[in-house]
């Protein structure tokens, strides 16, 4: 298949990303940080978050990664769409949900309250799931060894450093409210783990 459907979707899929987030991160430049914990390792997750974001651009608009194209294939093709569409849905829903509550890092903001329902009610961490789930959509779409499953390979980076430091932050933030939330959820796929 022509990877110019791939360039295409990929294209469109980082711009969705950013354009569901935009709002929120302009809103949020607005609330106080009373609480933040982004130290020298949160500074190298996001780094790192930043540029798996940006490699796949790199390929559809250039051909320094060339090499390790390879061709692109109905399967695939059809299940990264299927996680791309799902991954950006609960990208969504989880903004929805956490409103200005939301951090790009480890941050407590001025009248932080702790978010329980809608998705939150499912798992505790629906944002991660969507980031997750989105990259293992591109990595499906994009015909690329190296840029493929850039994404996805640096998220679960900063998933497996931060979820610990994150939860800890809440724990000490909500107590035993947060307590009795992780008692009855788990952290990225409902019932499972
Ligand atoms: N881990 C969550 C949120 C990611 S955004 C998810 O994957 O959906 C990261 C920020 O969200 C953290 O700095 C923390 O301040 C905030 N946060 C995480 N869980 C929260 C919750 N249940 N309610 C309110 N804020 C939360």
């Amino acid at each position: 298949m022509n990877p110019a459907i791939a360039k295409a979707l990929i294209l469109a899929a980082s711009l969705a990303m950013v354009v569901i987030r935009l709002p929120h991160g302009r809103r949020s430049r607005g609330i106080r940080v009373v609480k933040s914990r982004k130290g020298g390792q949160e500074i190298v997750l996001l780094t790192l978050a930043w540029l798996g974001f940006f490699i796949p651009l790199v390929w559809v608009s250039s051909s320094v990664f060339s090499f390790a194209d390879y061709p692109l294939r109905a399967g695939p093709l059809g299940a990264g769409v299927l996680c791309l569409v799902i991954g950006l849905w609960l990208f969504y829903r989880s903004h929805a949900d956490l409103g200005t509550n939301w951090s790009v890092t480890l941050e407590m903001r001025e009248q932080h309250r702790l978010i329980t329902h809608g998705i939150y009610r499912r798992v505790r961490h629906p944002m991660y799931a969507a980031l997750l789930l989105y990259a293992a959509g591109q990595a499906l779409v994009l015909p690329n060894w190296v840029a493929g499953p850039s994404y996805f390979v640096v998220l679960l980076i900063l998933f497996a450093f931060r979820v610990r430091a994150e939860e800890r932050m809440m724990l000490e933030e909500f107590g035993d409210e947060y307590a009795g939330y992780m008692a009855q959820t788990k952290r990225l796929i409902p019932g499972v783990w």
